[in-house]
């Protein structure tokens, strides 16, 4: 699954990891699955049959079934384990059921089943003897939910009936008594064997059908479509059912595969090309670096949503991904890459969820590196020049700066124990994040071709088996020199500090090597005129001369000391251009002789001196001009930004900025705002906006401490900041009636502080990655925020004297 990280403050419980390793190398049980099904839309409900044959590789007394829908029901697990949102809604009611109406083992009536602790999961007694022949028979009535929750049900935006894991399911037999038999959670997914699945599917006759089987063929009978699927050797069904599906297939001959695409609604025929052109290059690209790609077709799925949990999901040979995000690449890259890790190589993804996520979002990272010149990175982030690598090193980068300090235990990646107080947005961070960092940073030790000949290994010993992580391990430490994986294996289970970076001294560059570095470090370097990449040994010694930036390709702790730039220092033209470009504008603006654009000239000119000296710091210590507008890099700017910020941070020049930023406010309002002749102390005015300030800085770290952005607490604080300005104005012309007024403005003054506000923030978006890229167009995000400054008072001004009016006429 491609997760967004649940927003869960949860603490994290360690179990000894030895004890957390499922079982290995235990032979598949579940032959195969004939599922029957009748799908009523109108009445949310599915009457299915199924008749599972079991052979059982070990002697047991007993079957689990998973019956996953019950989740949806308060006394689950995936109940404790969901967010508040989802809580609230099951609290309420329960969206969805199966009942087996009827279970026979070669054909004797079973009837003492019952729930195992949860509704989840149900328990069957019968002796089992191993290698015997048996036929289970399951009659069930499924009830869909009206709203798509955790990747399944209806969804009246995309009007399709998305049923995953809608059938009785038998658990994993590992050995004798032994069951690999979880609940339903909210924090994993599932875990099946490798079994032969047919399907019948009796639907209405305007409905179509997409499964991540292979279609047999449909036939019309009585106002109904029968639909027959099946496939060898996959260890799920998952079906979807609408009116509107626009699927379209290519064939591309040569690879001997078929990629269908089904869309709930027309896109844009380039949209889909580039869907189909990016699956099939993923595919092809993860057969040679991994293995083949086992089946002939692959089925990608869109829909609006996959159901408040993550963006996309796996499955075998079909992936879904809703299209709230605009990042198809990413979400199909990693999707796709499950298609190894878990579809074809059966990793646990109940128990051992680092495997599958960690592998697929280390191949995602590669996919994407390949794909740096086609940047295609969520559209609201497009905006700011965020891409593909960002979206995945923005958090890390600042995640593993401010964690690398705590205990130890806490960057260990094999934890599965989430309780109601543990802590599943860490534990995602870990598999996600964590996993495929501490890959890269194997891979800049050992060399991609290493890494792939590693999961070439796995994937031969291991296809359409179950390792857990010993057997994987294992392959990575007969593949390794000894030091590699002691270094591996540690950044693996700790927060190891693994650090490398660049320095000048002397008018040559150094390497900074965190101790886990042995290799040759690659640097990318750039002159006037020449680009050239090196390894870099300590011996060397590259002379800075000419360099007009470095960089170390190298994924760590600390992305921001990656960068060698030349800075400002050395440029002091940039400083005289700065200079006369602020005094052009300035005397642009004095020509246009109208007093008030005199007064916002003045203001645009202050805002200006105040914060070019932060914005050529913060642009100028990270990149050259050069680099932003030629984009050197395929490695993204913005992640080195924000780094060099979280690792560097500028706060005297910050606390100054603010000083400044202050003071002006304060003057400039008592320009605007003061009666002639009136008299007024500065001294309150300052303290006002002290205030404002406060509130903001109090507002922002509210947001920091619960990570979650609420809009009452927001319209509270536009509502403290929006009363700000008319005490001000309040001040400085010692009328009782602006004071006397002000509960009756109140509103007035909100609205105007909510649209101000929220224009600034949208400016500051839409105008940063202009600012990044031409770093001088931070004059006109300057004179943006002037104007709306003006304005702003200029409004407030105008409400104030409107409602003072009011009350003349009144009285
Ligand atoms: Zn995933």
């Amino acid at each position: 699954m491609m997760s967004i990280l649940p927003k869960k403050r949860l603490i994290i419980v360690l179990i000894n990891f030895f004890m957390l390793f499922t079982l290995s190398a235990f032979a598949e049980s579940v032959k195969s699955y004939e599922i029957e099904a009748s799908i009523n839309p109108e009445k949310f409900q599915i009457d299915g049959r199924e008749k599972i044959n079991f052979v059982p590789e070990y002697d047991t007394d007993k079957i689990y079934l998973h019956l996953y829908w019950n989740g949806l029901s308060k006394k689950s697990l995936l109940y404790k384990d969901a967010p508040s949102s989802l809580k609230s809604v099951l609290e309420k009611k329960t969206p969805s059921k199966i009942t087996i109406s009827s279970l026979t083992i070669n054909n004797r009536e079973k009837s003492n089943f019952h729930n195992e602790k949860d509704p989840t999961l149900i328990k069957v007694k019968h002796n089992f003897t191993e290698g015997k022949k048996y036929s289970i028979n399951i009659a069930f009535k499924s009830k869909i939910p009206e709203k798509r929750y955790i990747r399944f049900g209806y969804s009246k935006e995309d009007k399709t009936y998305w049923l995953s894991q809608w059938f009785p399911k038998i658990a994993v037999l590992t050995g004798e008594n032994q069951w690999d038999a979880k609940p339903f959670s909210y924090n994993y997914e599932f875990f099946h064997e490798y079994s032969d699945y047919s399907l019948k599917l009796t639907i209405p006759k305007e409905y179509k059908v997409i499964t991540n089987l292979k279609k047999l063929g449909i036939k019309t009978k009585a106002e109904k479509n029968i639909y027959r699927a099946k496939e060898k050797n996959i260890s799920d069904c998952v079906v979807g059912i609408s009116k509107n599906f626009y699927t379209k297939k290519k064939i591309f001959k040569k690879d001997n595969l078929s990629i269908y695409l089904t869309n709930y609604k027309k896109i844009p025929e380039e949209k889909e090309e580039k869907i189909f052109e990016r699956a099939h290059f993923v595919i092809k690209k993860l057969s040679s670096l991994i293995g083949p790609y086992k089946y002939d077709e692959f089925k990608i799925v869109n829909l609006s949503t996959i159901g408040d949990n993550g963006s996309g999901m796996e499955y075998p040979k079909l992936v879904h991904i809703g299209s709230n995000h605009g990042d198809y690449n990413r979400v199909l890259d990693h999707e796709i890459a499950h298609q190894w890790f878990y579809g074809m190589i059966g990793f646990n993804q109940t128990s051992e969820g680092w495997l599958d996520e960690g592998y697929a979002s280390y191949y995602e990272i590669r996919l994407s590196e390949m794909d740096s010149g086609n940047r295609e990175a969520p559209s609201s982030f497009k905006n700011m020049g965020v891409n593909n690598f960002d979206f995945h090193h923005i958090p890390v980068s600042i995640a593993w700066i401010k964690n690398v300090n705590k205990s130890p235990e806490k960057g260990n990646i094999f934890q599965t124990e989430f309780n109601s107080e543990g802590n599943g947005y860490k534990i995602m961070f870990l598999y996600y994040m964590k996993h495929p960092i501490v890959l890269k940073f194997l891979e800049s030790e050992v060399g991609k071709k290493n890494i792939d000949d590693v999961f070439k290994q796995i994937y031969n010993k291991y296809l359409f088996k179950h390792p857990n992580t010993e057997d994987i391990l294992s392959i990575f430490k007969k593949n390794l020199n000894k030091k590699d994986y002691k270094i591996f294996n540690k950044n693996l289970r700790t927060y190891a500090k693994s650090d490398v970076g660049v320095k000048k001294e002397n008018g040559s560059f150094k390497i900074i090597r965190g101790k886990d570095y042995t290799k040759k470090i690659k640097v990318a370097i750039k002159k006037e005129n020449t680009e050239q990449s090196l390894f870099w040994d300590d011996t060397d010694n590259i002379s800075a001369k000419n360099v007009k930036s470095l960089y170390l390709n190298n994924l760590d702790y600390n992305l921001g000391n990656n960068f060698f730039i030349n800075s400002i220092k050395h440029n002091l033209s940039n400083y005289i251009y700065a200079f006369l470009l602020l005094l052009g504008l300035y005397f642009i603006i004095k020509l246009i002789k109208h007093s008030k654009i005199t007064f916002l000239s003045k203001n645009i000119l202050y805002n200006s001196l105040i914060f070019t000296p932060l914005f050529i710091y913060i642009v100028q210590t990270t990149f050259s001009k050069t680099i932003f507008n030629k984009m050197d890099f395929d490695f993204s700017y913005i992640t080195a930004v924000i780094s060099r910020i979280v690792s560097n941070p500028p706060i005297i020049i910050s606390i100054l900025t603010g000083l400044f930023f202050l003071i002006k406010i304060s003057i400039s309002s008592t320009f605007y705002y003061r009666k002639k002749d009136a008299t007024y102390s500065i001294f309150s005015i300052l303290i006002l906006d002290l205030v404002t300030f406060l509130l903001t800085g109090l507002y922002i770290f509210s947001l920091f401490i619960t990570k979650s952005f609420s809009i009452f607490l927001f319209m509270l604080f536009i509502l403290a900041i929006s009363l700000i300005e008319p005490i001000k104005i309040y001040f400085l012309r010692k009328d009782p009636r602006i004071i006397t007024n002000l509960p009756m403005s109140v509103l007035s003054h909100f609205a105007i502080t909510l649209i101000y506000t929220v224009l600034l923030i949208m400016i500051l978006f839409m105008t940063a990655p202009f600012f990044l890229k031409f770093p001088f167009s931070i004059l006109i995000f300057i004179a943006i925020l002037s104007i709306l400054e003006q304005i702003y008072r200029w409004a407030t001004l105008k409400i104030t004297k409107h409602y003072i009016r009011k009350e003349l006429n009144e009285s």
